[in-house]
């Protein structure tokens, strides 16, 4: 059963979700900014302009997502205290593009699609109704996102862009020893500007005891396809 978008928006809003967030490399938030949207996987694919292939927790055995547009109600980088496997650049978005979604719909997880397997019961992996979200639905867990689905792998942004926030590795890149962050901030103010976009560019203050650096240093989030323009 399908929960009409203004219900969502609703329980949302009284749950305290005020930001929808996603977060994404630096190479397709760029692309986004220019087209004024947010674009699936798939989408992305299909236009044939991604050099790099930053990894994925919603594809492999779950084809029929591939197509949808994935957002958190809350911060998982300040909240895992470490960087977002999906990339640096945090888009933060205004709640009420959860209602202003004229072409698609709005579902959310009560589990996390990398949970998922064969065997995952719709019920287990979707809020079901209106009830099951305002009594199940907790602000703060990175199971339940919000997913645009059936929107052609599109969402366009309209005014609903906020701001945007940008880890800095701290780190250079190995060829010209030019810093990731700047390179980074660059490519999003153009970007901006070409899709008609002027929100802040903020870097982001990170928690005490926050692993996001050592998770670049590392390699464990590869700052090269993460930054990569
Ligand atoms: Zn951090």
């Amino acid at each position: 059963m399908e929960i009409l978008p203004k219900r969502i928006y609703e329980i949302l809003k009284d749950k305290g979700v005020s930001s929808i967030l996603h977060a994404n490399s630096v190479e397709n938030s760029s692309l986004f900014l220019r087209n004024r949207c947010l674009m699936s996987r798939e989408y992305i694919e299909k236009l044939g302009v991604q050099k790099t292939t930053p990894k994925s927790s919603h594809s492999g055995n779950n084809y029929s997502i591939r197509n949808d547009i994935f957002a958190d109600s809350i911060d998982i980088h300040k909240s895992a205290n470490s960087a977002h496997e999906h990339g640096p650049v945090l888009l933060e978005l205004d709640i009420e593009i959860i209602r202003n979604t004229f072409t698609g719909k709005v579902w959310v997880t009560k589990s996390n699609p990398m949970k998922w397997d064969s065997n995952t019961h719709h019920e287990r992996k979707w809020f079901v109704s209106a009830n099951d979200l305002a009594h199940n639905f907790s602000y703060g867990s990175f199971d339940h996102m919000v997913v645009f689905r059936h929107c052609a792998g599109k969402l366009p942004l309209l005014s609903h862009l906020n701001r945007i926030i940008l880890d800095d590795p701290k780190l250079h890149t190995d060829q010209h020893q030019v810093d990731y962050f700047s390179m980074a901030y660059g490519a999003l103010k153009l970007a901006m500007r070409e899709g008609g976009f002027d929100v802040p560019i903020e870097k982001r203050a990170c928690n005490k005891g926050c692993e996001c650096l050592n998770n670049y240093k590392e390699g464990i989030i590869d700052p090269d396809k993460m930054f990569n323009l």
